[in-house]
């Protein structure tokens, strides 16, 4: 089988991997479209030190050909944690593509079959790739109450930043996106106020809540510039490497600092469907799987667009 396979240094396209064998509760799914997201090219470069296939974000089809996207945290069910309904904080969980468990960059993946959503039809493939990280834009909804009493700031004009803009701004929160690229800030669409980070100068102190989506190490210091005292702010991004911040402005300003990653996929679903939520502007580039390795390429550029793979019978 074909597979874009992690050495824990490199990636290279691989064509001698094995067939994957379904373990008990799993189901073998045929990958049609999966995206390269930030944290495979961090992967790639030996972060979490995983071996092993990348891809989590993807479509895949199952042997009747149904349509379906995978939560990605295969978790036991059964542990303490699971009983208390927070599977994706298992201790004994494996994560799609990125902790002990191969990803979907092949022709063919296994999932846990509980983790399986199917895809209504007239959400196309390359919008579906995107349920996984919109999801997680969604969990910002469940840890906290956003309406249109809430100032929000979304730093970053990436990938997730976007999907972060447009659900919050489902919410009525009134959304102010703060990035570098003028460009990348215009993506947001009408209805969401733009400021680049030199004009956010002007906006200390002025956000109920503000969500750091950069992937930087400076994202925490500017979340906590632009803060009200009592405010929240929502760390959404890992960092490769330490965050450079003075933290004693939690203390005086009271400021609230949660972590948030995985959400609800019913709802990213939901708001692809209404068409609530078009994502398509993110897609930069498509490669077949047989030109991987260029698609890494392209997806590790600056300011990259989100690149998909298509992965045709093989
Ligand atoms: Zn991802
Ligand atoms: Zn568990």
């Amino acid at each position: 089988m074909r597979g874009v396979y992690c050495d824990g240094s490199s990636i290279r396209l691989r064509r001698d991997l094995p067939e994957p064998v379904p373990s008990d509760g799993e189901t073998l799914l045929s990958v049609r479209v999966v995206g390269v997201c930030d944290t495979d090219l961090q992967l790639a470069r030996g972060y979490m030190g995983f071996r092993g296939v990348l891809g989590h974000e993807f479509v895949g089809e199952t042997d009747v050909g149904i349509r379906v996207a995978a939560e990605i945290n295969n978790s036991c069910g059964s542990c303490p944690t699971c009983r208390a309904g927070l599977n994706t904080h298992c201790p004994n969980r494996t994560v799609l593509g990125i902790l002990g468990h191969d990803g979907a960059m092949a022709d063919r993946v296994c999932v846990p079959r509980v983790n399986v959503h199917v895809i209504p039809d007239h959400v196309g493939d390359h919008a579906a790739v995107f349920i996984e990280p919109l999801a997680a834009a969604f969990r910002i909804t469940e840890q906290l109450a956003l309406d249109a009493s809430v100032a929000m700031a979304i730093l970053g004009d990436g990938k997730l930043g976007q999907l972060c803009t447009w659900v919050a701004q489902l919410t009525g929160a009134r959304v102010t996106l703060i990035g570098k690229h003028l460009a990348k800030l215009a993506l947001a669409g009408t209805g969401v106020s733009i400021a680049t980070l030199e004009e956010s100068q002007a906006l200390a102190r002025h956000f109920d809540v503000v969500a750091d989506c950069t992937g930087s190490t400076t994202g925490l210091a500017t979340a906590l510039r632009l803060v009200r005292p009592c405010g929240t702010i929502v760390l959404k991004t890992t960092v490769a490497g330490n965050h450079a911040a003075d933290l004693s402005p939690i203390v005086i300003n009271e400021v609230r600092v949660i972590g948030s990653r995985c959400g609800p996929f019913p709802k990213a679903i939901a708001a692809l469907e209404s068409g609530a939520i078009d994502v398509r502007p993110l897609i930069g580039a498509v490669f077949s799987l047989d030109r991987a390795e260029e698609a890494f390429e392209s997806a590790a550029a600056k300011g990259a667009r989100k690149v998909l793979l298509e992965v045709e019978a093989g």
